[in-house]
């Protein structure tokens, strides 16, 4: 009986060694194949994360992995979207672009300013109805104001910079402002921008006007 039991331990640590052996083959005839074998993607491909030093508002890029520190306030990694509710007020990620393309607008002698950010949808309705009003019709109106389900302003997503006085400084921040994920849009509108790509991207091509902007992202919910 004993003897059997020891057999059968030999047995058993041979089995073991014979299938680490071949498991350590089968790494190495890999890696001689140029496969990559699985490991953290994140730590070999990290995704480029822009954070804003919250006193001297200065950008720094780091990854998603390590993060923002602290003292920092995050630009954030994508374009920034809408949610499922339309909120009370302007997207807080994108004040934080917008503060941070400020104060690198001021260092170049340039001002820029929000003249309109944040609009209700009760708002944009009357903006539209007003446009309609003075251009005729709703195809003609929609090409200088979004109509109200099609606006990105109601979902906190859209700001209109230095309008109507000053494009100087927003000529800035349309040459600028893909550092900091800020894009103008629209050929007809100098003075409005949204948050469409991930700071540090680039920003695409202009749309004419704002009948067009279900191409530049899906339209929101209603
Ligand atoms: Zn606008």
């Amino acid at each position: 009986m004993r003897k059997g039991g020891v057999l059968i331990g030999f047995f058993l640590l041979f089995s073991l060694l014979i299938g680490v052996s071949q498991d350590s083959q089968k790494t190495y005839l890999l890696k001689g194949a140029g496969v990559s074998l699985p490991n953290n993607s994140e730590d070999e491909f990290p995704i480029p994360l822009s954070c804003m030093n919250k006193i001297t508002f200065e950008v720094r890029v780091t990854n998603t992995v390590k993060d923002c520190v602290a003292t920092e306030l995050s630009l954030g990694a994508t374009e920034i979207k809408h949610g499922l509710n339309y909120p009370t007020k302007i997207n807080s990620q994108l004040m934080v672009r917008f503060a941070a393309a400020r104060a690198a607008a001021e260092k170049d002698g340039q001002r820029i300013y929000i003249a309109s950010g944040f609009r209700t949808l009760e708002r944009q309705k009357y903006l539209f109805a007003t446009a309609v009003k003075k251009y005729g019709s709703e195809a003609e109106a929609a090409k200088w104001v979004a109509p109200p389900y099609v606006s990105h302003h109601p979902w906190g997503l859209a700001i209109d910079v230095n309008y109507p006085d000053e494009p100087i400084g927003a000529g800035w921040l349309e040459i600028n402002g893909a550092k900091f994920g800020l894009c103008r849009v629209y050929e007809n509108e100098w003075w409005h921008f949204e948050p469409v790509i991930a700071p540090g991207g680039t920003c695409p091509p202009l749309l004419a006007d704002a009948t067009l902007t279900s191409q530049l992202q899906p339209a929101p919910v209603k």
